[in-house]
């Protein structure tokens, strides 16, 4: 087992930059998750760690060999992509076994030390019993299962890990998920995982790094990327429905401040915060503007007035769900969005009274465009 380390890579595919002048080490042990939108450069970065690429410039790092000029096969990773190429001729059994044949590998088995390894993991990925079956007699969901037996059944120095259970249903996403967690756990290995799935990201990483073009935004633990995002575009990947992203103006009344967006969006801004908005907002219309956040569960609503940081909306949507229901407000550049208790269900076109909880309020810089 080896930390990995990127060392000033940049990747070009003719004048695109897929990654542009990054850094970044995944420690020995660790499992660490690239997160971002799609085109981020999430899979380039794995394909260049398995070798796969090579690129424009830079260094990478397995332990504390340079492997920039070893063959992808030399660099002894395990690589388990999206779409789950299996030899459709081989069982499943033979599937999973194959990385242990090669003649390369550093690790002799013995026929029973092979079965062995194949049982272990195919028990935990609960697939044991699919042995003798061919892939095409397989699920979606166990041919994936399949196919991270087959990348995990080696122990090699890392995993590479691209949207593994992207697949999977829901259901068995929440098992492979925590299957994932355990079979990190138990083996304590390096693991580079890439999803653009919160959930997974914030579930399984010890530690995230949000990407945007190539560049990195940020790098933290979950609760750090989830607490505190650097900026408007990590919020608004962590969550679902996303945070609200709203302009609000600083308007200054009366010795007391308030963000205002539209006519009726409007409250008083709570003690404390006013230092922050130093560097942050910005000069627009000859008004000044901060970008605000809140979380949809951090907004209250309700039919009476809550306190005089309150201020009344017309429902534009709102919709019943199994774990509360989300009503959402019409602004002039963007939606904004209430998770509230199923006790909550105002009609459309009804006024209510939103408050906003500004314990839990962030202040951004503009750095992501706003649409409806
Ligand atoms: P996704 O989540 O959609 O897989 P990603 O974050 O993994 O996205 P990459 O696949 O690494 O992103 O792609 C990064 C950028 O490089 C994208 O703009 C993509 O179109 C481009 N790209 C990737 N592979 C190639 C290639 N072989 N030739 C040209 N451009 C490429």
């Amino acid at each position: 087992m080896a930390g990995l380390k990127l060392a000033d890579i940049t990747m070009k595919y003719g004048s695109l930059v897929a990654l542009n002048n990054i850094s970044f080490e995944c420690h020995e042990g660790e499992f660490f998750t690239l997160f971002g939108p799609s085109g981020a450069g999430k899979t380039t970065t794995l394909e260049l760690v398995a070798g796969i690429k090579k690129p424009t410039k830079g260094e990478i790092f397995i332990g504390e060999r340079r492997v920039n000029d070893l063959t992808p096969d030399r660099r002894d990773v395990a690589m388990v992509f999206e779409n789950y190429a299996l030899y459709p001729h081989f069982t499943v059994y033979e599937n999973v076994a194959f990385p242990l044949t090669s003649s390369r590998r550093k690790e002799k088995l013995t026929p029973s030390q092979k079965r062995e390894r194949v049982d272990e993991i195919t028990t935990l990925l609960g697939i044991h019993e699919l042995l003798d079956r061919k892939p095409q007699q397989l699920s979606g969901g166990q041919k994936q299962r399949v196919s991270l037996a087959r990348a995990m059944v080696r122990r090699p120095e890392a995993y590479l890990l691209d949207e593994p259970i992207a697949h999977l249903d829901a259901q068995l996403k929440v098992s492979a998920r925590s299957t994932l967690k355990q079979f990190a756990h138990q083996r304590g290995t390096t693991i580079l995982y890439v999803t653009h799935n919160y959930r997974e990201a914030l579930g399984l990483s010890d530690r995230i790094l949000a990407l945007r073009k190539g560049n990195i935004e940020q790098i933290g633990t979950p609760e750090e990327i989830y607490e505190s995002p650097a900026s408007d575009f990590v919020a608004r990947l962590m969550g679902d429905p996303p945070i609200n992203l709203v302009d609000v103006e600083i308007v200054s009344e009366n010795g007391k401040v308030f963000f205002q967006a539209d006519r009726d969006f409007r409250f008083p801004m709570r003690q404390g915060l006013l230092p922050k908005l130093e560097g942050i907002s910005w000069e627009e219309d000859g008004k000044r503007v901060v970008r605000i956040g809140v979380r949809p569960k951090h907004v209250r609503v309700s039919l009476q007035k809550l306190s005089d940081a309150s201020f009344q909306l017309p429902v534009y949507v709102a919709v019943r769900e199994a774990e509360g229901n989300t009503i959402t407000f019409e602004l002039t550049n963007s939606f904004f969005l209430a998770k509230v208790d199923s006790s909550v269900h105002p009609e459309v076109g009804e006024n209510v009274w939103v408050e906003i909880d500004q314990d839990n309020l962030y202040l951004f810089r503009k750095s992501v465009e706003l649409t409806k």
